[in-house]
């Protein structure tokens, strides 16, 4: 079952809602009963609009990051806030900032767009519950609050919020993106943990759960850019495995049984003399047993369509194509010519290789 339906197409951007967005319209609605049928419309009205607010301010990310070449294919709202999908993550500090800084933006517009109906009218600044008579000034008084903590929540210097994306920018201006990262990662953990006491020492249970969210997404952007770094210093060209074992299309199932069991490699690239027909993965091969007791050609079980990346991606790079093929094997090619093949998995053993080096490194410097 499809948990996210899209609700809405703006461009080329799916808006999803997740089904437990229904609770809190239900929530909303028997929150307002003594209301009547009047109050609960109002009281999910105004949940709606709120989250016209949090959509506009998802869409403020999604078109600056459209605007330096990230598209975003989709916002899902859950009922705790909206997420915009990046399809990578901005390289640029400055990229980063414009795309960080643009949803907390728009909730400012939107404030300002409002002054002149709040202007004069004594506003109570709480989000109005049932003890509220539906009114205009109530639906403003409403908005105008909203926007301020969607605004001042956002802004809190911790990842993933946007204060603390605009905080890492800021400082990967002036020190590296690594250091940057970890100094953002750690007032972010600071700034979950004085949440985290607030929301004990308050009861608010919704506040320590948010610490808790906060406090892992900072351990684990720190962890992805470590990542990211460590694979952007290697060249695929560099990587990839020069003593594979390849197969013909005369080859069976039988032979790369075999050779799975002798040489452990899981993936084979099926060759014409220099020419790649296709490629033979471990999976393959036991599916095509588990259907076809007879010892098959590999030609009949092979993937034809081979993704291609140019032996000068860096392996960062590399694992995004191939994530966003959602694949798991990629052919490396200088122009025409075939080098070998790349997995993910051994992606993940160079970054172990890479880490080592690099932990070896420090040591080498610390003492
Ligand atoms: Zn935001």
């Amino acid at each position: 079952m499809n948990w996210s339906p899209t609700i809405l197409r703006i461009g080329d951007i799916a808006i999803k809602m997740h089904v437990s967005f229904l609770l809190l319209i239900g929530f909303e609605a028997w929150r307002w009963r003594e209301q009547g049928v009047t109050g609960m419309l109002f009281g999910v009205g105004l949940i709606l609009l709120l989250f016209v607010c949090v959509v506009l301010h998802e869409l403020g990310h999604a078109l600056a990051a459209k605007s330096v070449g990230i598209p975003v294919r989709e916002i899902l709202l859950l009922p705790i806030g909206g997420l915009a999908f990046l399809t990578r993550l901005p390289r640029k500090p400055l990229h980063e900032l414009w795309i960080a800084v643009a949803g907390p933006l728009v909730n400012v517009v939107i404030l300002i767009a409002l002054l002149p109906f709040a202007i004069g009218e004594s506003l109570t600044y709480v989000l109005p519950g049932p003890e509220v008579t539906p009114s205009v000034k109530a639906t403003i008084s409403a908005l105008y609050t909203a926007n301020v903590m969607l605004v001042l929540f956002n802004m809190l210097p911790a990842f993933p919020l946007d204060g603390g994306r605009i905080l890492r920018a800021l400082l990967a201006l002036f020190a590296g993106e690594r250091t940057a990262t970890n100094i953002a990662t750690l007032i972010g953990q600071a700034v979950a943990v004085i949440i985290g006491v607030l929301g004990v020492l308050g009861g608010n249970i919704l506040m320590v759960l948010t610490a808790a969210f906060i406090f892992l997404s900072a351990g684990n952007e720190k962890a992805e850019t470590r990542t990211r770094t460590m694979l952007e210093t290697k060249l695929v060209g560099d990587a990839y495995n020069r003593h594979a074992l390849t197969l013909t299309p005369a080859d069976r199932t039988s032979r790369v049984v075999d050779l799975i069991l002798t040489s452990y490699q899981p993936d084979f690239a099926v060759m014409q003399g220099s020419q790649l027909l296709g490629i033979v993965t471990r999976e393959d091969v036991m599916n095509s047993l588990a259907q076809e007791p007879n010892d098959v050609y590999v030609a009949s079980i092979m993937q034809r369509n081979v993704l291609r990346v140019p032996h000068s991606l860096t392996l960062d790079e590399v694992r995004n194509v191939i994530t966003a093929h959602e694949g798991q094997v990629a052919a490396v090619f200088r122009d025409q010519e075939y080098l070998g093949l790349i997995s993910l998995t051994d992606i993940d053993e160079a970054l172990a290789v890479i880490d080592y080096v690099e932990r070896q490194k420090q040591l080498t410097t610390a003492t």
